[in-house]
């Protein structure tokens, strides 16, 4: 039986426990981060387990794809806690500021350079960014087919892949070559625990570090100066609740929050 070398491509997002805190830079119109701690965006965690799956089914081997700045080493030693074999952090000063179109052309560099695969495996979605755009312009990139949403992911045979897709209306199944790239969402499984075993582990695994030059990537292309989305007006919109306290016994506060809601026109009857 053929074993299968994965690639899954991760990225740190700020938790979004703490979304509350994320501003906006009024210059640069990028989001401001700082202070705010990462984890590994949700649905990608969804991706590391796939192609845990995967392994255990077929043999193979799981590796991590990030660009992130440096401290990002340590979300992709949580990858490897999980169960993944090694991982490849992508890091120069120069990506700071990519948009989705040079984000994907740094991720499609470090993975022609990885060299041959079978699958790479992104989430569908990060739950920052969320444009759901970097999978698919992956797929480009790299020349190979692309599928999002997909809900799972079966080795048909040594090559091929079937795949079930959520559409609007149901399911599409899809077959599909090897490589390809597959972006899934957070329905395909329930990501595994991290064990201390795992995390011990962990720490003897190797982290591959690669710059834009050992990408061979040309500053221009990426970063701010190689990113076409220009965001327009943006602007922090400014919440304002009113609170209002209601006092007495339990029949008598809901007499009043209904007839509160009748006056806001929330309930008609
Ligand atoms: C002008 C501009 C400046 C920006 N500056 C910054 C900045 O300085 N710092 C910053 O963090 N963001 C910055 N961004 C946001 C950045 O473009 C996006 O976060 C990034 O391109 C990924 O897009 P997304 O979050 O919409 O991912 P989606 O397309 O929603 O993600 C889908 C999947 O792609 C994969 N993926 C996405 N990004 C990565 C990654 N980096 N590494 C590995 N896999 C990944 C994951 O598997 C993810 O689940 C900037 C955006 C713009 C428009």
């Amino acid at each position: 039986m053929k074993e299968r070398r994965i690639l899954v491509c991760i990225k740190p997002v700020p938790d979004p426990e703490h979304y509350d805190k994320i501003g906006i830079d009024p210059a640069s119109k990028t989001l401001v981060r700082s202070g705010i701690p990462a984890v590994i965006n949700p649905n990608d965690k969804n991706a590391i387990e796939a192609a845990l799956e995967i392994r255990e089914y077929w043999g193979g081997i799981v590796e991590l794809v990030s660009m992130a700045p440096p401290d990002a080493e340590e979300k992709l030693r949580e990858g490897l806690a999980m169960g993944a074999d090694k991982a490849y952090l992508l890091s120069d000063r120069s990506f700071a500021g990519s948009d989705t179109l040079a984000t994907a052309r740094v991720l499609a560099a470090g993975i022609a350079k990885i060299g041959s695969f079978d699958l790479v495996i992104t989430g569908s979605e990060s739950a920052d960014g969320g444009t759901t755009n970097v999978s698919p312009q992956l797929g480009e990139m790299l020349g190979l087919p692309h599928v999002c949403n997909v809900e799972s992911i079966t080795p048909q045979n040594e090559e091929q892949w079937q795949l079930n897709v959520k559409i609007e209306e149901g399911y599409l199944k899809v077959e599909g070559p090897t490589p390809m790239v597959v972006g899934v969402n957070d329905k395909i499984n329930t990501p595994r625990y991290t064990t201390v075993m795992g995390i011990m582990e962990a720490e003897d695994k190797e982290v591959v570090i690669w710059s834009a030059a050992d990408l061979e990537i040309d500053n221009d292309k990426v970063g701010l100066t190689g990113s076409p989305t220009q965001p327009g007006d943006l602007h922090e919109p400014k919440l304002q609740r009113a609170g209002k306290l209601l006092e007495g016994e339990p029949e008598v506060v809901v007499d009043k929050l209904i007839r509160l809601l009748r006056q806001a026109g929330v309930l008609n009857a």
